[in-house]
């Protein structure tokens, strides 16, 4: 998102040369540029010690789709302790290791998103009230199951295969 008005003060910003930056709006009386924002989440393929991932089914993301668990970070969280935390609520497992996947830009949502991959045991799914239903299913098969191609899942759960060498 781009500002127009400072959020502090409320003035009309005005684009200023910011170094390297180039044009950026400034508000003259706080005297600082607003640089552009976007929200940061954190994506996460689970996968238990058989090489299965964790997909849900969220009704208010997609009914054709299964995804990912996934949510946004909170100020002074970093994004490993983000997943840990929405892995835990959204599906109840508790991750053991985290291996950073890769970062990706979702914009249609103007979203940068963090990727992880998430071990943990596999136990029964205890699902939060965002989470119509989840499963635990062979990360090849994953593939079909999520978003298609051109999704951050899809490129994760690809990502995961090729790394794993699970797929030639
Ligand atoms: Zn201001």
């Amino acid at each position: 998102m781009r500002y127009q008005y400072c959020p502090r003060c409320g003035e009309k910003l005005k684009d200023r040369e910011i170094g390297d930056e180039g044009l950026v709006p400034y508000c003259g009386t706080c005297g600082r540029p607003w640089f552009d924002t976007f929200s940061t989440c954190v994506i996460v393929l689970v996968v238990d010690e058989n090489n299965e991932a964790a997909l849900l089914r969220q009704d208010y993301i997609s009914s054709r789709y299964h995804n990912l668990v996934s949510g946004y970070m909170k100020p002074g969280e970093t994004a490993e302790g983000c997943s840990v935390r929405e892995v835990e609520e959204e599906i109840g497992v508790r991750l053991e290791r985290l291996e950073f996947a890769g970062t990706y830009w979702f914009g249609r949502k103007d979203m940068l998103m963090v990727g992880f991959f998430g071990y943990g045991k596999k136990t029964a799914l205890t699902l939060s009230e965002e989470v119509e239903s989840a499963v635990w299913v062979p990360v090849k098969e994953a593939l079909s199951m999520v978003h298609p191609k051109g999704s951050v899942s899809y490129a994760l759960v690809e990502k995961y295969l090729k790394e794993k060498r699970l797929v030639s």
